[in-house]
C-alpha cells in the first residue's frame, strides 16, 4: 500500500469532515436507528424519503459539478418527494445537521485530535473543506480548524470534486498548491478535487490506488513522522491577502 508522504513539504493539510473525522458509518446507523424511532412516533417516515432523495441528488449534483445546487438542491428534492423546498430545508438541517451534533464526539476517528495536535505543534495550518456546513460539526467533535470552507459558501459554491473549494483555501492561506496535504475519504470526490488543484491528497481507505497515497487509521505509519523527527513546516503561510483578511481565518504566530 502506498503510503509515502513528505511531510517536509506540507505547510497545510485540508481535512475533509464527513467520513474523514469521524466514522460516518456509525454515524449513519445511529441516525437510521433514531429515525426509526420518530418513525414509529408518527411524521418520520416523509422525513426519511425527503433524506434519502436530499442524498441521491447531492450524490448527482456533485457529478453534474452544477454551479446552482445550493439553490437547487432544495427544489429538485422538493419535486421528488411532492413537499416544499422549505420543508425539504427544514427536515435535512433537522436530520442532517442538528441531530448528528450530538453522536459525533462518540463517533470520531481515534488518533483524529493528537493529528490536530501534533500539526499545530510542528506549524503547520489546519484547514476543513466539506460539501456541508462544518463550524458546528468541528465543534462538537471538539476540533479547531484554522480556517473552515463550505462547498455552499458564497465565493465556492461548487461541491467536490469541482476543485474550487481546494482552490479557495489555498488562495485564502497563500499557500502554494504543492506545499499543501488534502486529507478525505473518497477518491472520485476528495482525491479528485485535490488532484485537479494539483494538490497532493492522502485517502483514508483500505483500498490502494495508483496515483495517491491511503492510509487505514490515523495510527497508521504515515503519520509517525508527525510525532517524532518531523521539523517546523518551512514556509509560513500566514497572512491573508487583504481582501479575504475578514474571513473565518485565523492567522497564526509561526
Ligand atoms: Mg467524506
Amino acid at each position: 500500500m502506498n503510503t509515502s508522504v513528505d511531510w517536509r513539504a506540507v505547510d497545510l493539510v485540508i481535512f475533509d469532515v464527513d467520513g474523514t473525522l469521524y466514522d460516518q458509518s456509525r454515524l449513519r446507523l445511529r441516525m437510521a436507528l433514531e429515525m426509526a424511532g420518530s418513525a414509529l412516533a408518527g411524521g418520520g417516515a416523509r422525513d426519511l424519503r425527503i433524506v434519502r432523495s436530499y442524498r441521491r441528488h447531492r450524490e448527482r449534483l456533485a457529478e453534474m459539478e452544477s454551479e446552482t445546487f445550493v439553490e437547487s438542491q432544495f427544489v429538485d428534492v422538493a419535486a421528488d418527494v411532492d413537499a416544499t423546498p422549505e420543508l425539504v430545508r427544514k427536515v435535512v438541517a433537522e436530520w442532517m445537521d442538528r441531530r448528528p451534533l450530538r453522536h459525533l464526539a462518540s463517533s470520531r476517528y481515534a488518533g483524529v485530535e493528537r493529528l490536530f495536535e501534533a500539526l499545530r505543534r510542528s506549524g503547520r495550518g489546519i484547514a476543513v473543506l466539506s460539501d456541508h456546513p462544518a463550524e458546528a460539526k468541528l465543534d462538537a467533535l471538539g476540533l479547531k480548524s484554522d480556517l473552515t470552507v463550505s462547498a455552499c459558501d458564497p465565493n465556492v459554491r461548487r461541491l467536490k470534486p469541482h476543485p474550487a473549494g481546494v482552490r479557495h483555501i489555498l488562495s485564502v492561506t497563500g499557500t502554494l498548491a504543492q506545499r499543501a496535504l488534502f486529507i478525505g475519504d473518497r477518491f472520485e470526490r476528495d482525491w479528485l478535487a485535490a488532484a485537479r488543484a494539483q494538490v497532493p491528497a492522502l485517502i483514508r481507505s483500505r483500498l490502494r490506488h495508483p496515483r495517491c497515497a491511503t492510509f487505514r487509521s490515523y495510527r497508521s505509519d504515515v503519520f509517525a513522522a508527525l510525532g517524532c523527527d518531523l521539523g517546523s513546516a518551512s514556509a509560513a503561510w500566514g497572512s491573508p491577502p487583504a481582501a479575504h483578511a475578514g474571513a473565518a481565518y485565523h492567522a497564526r504566530e509561526l
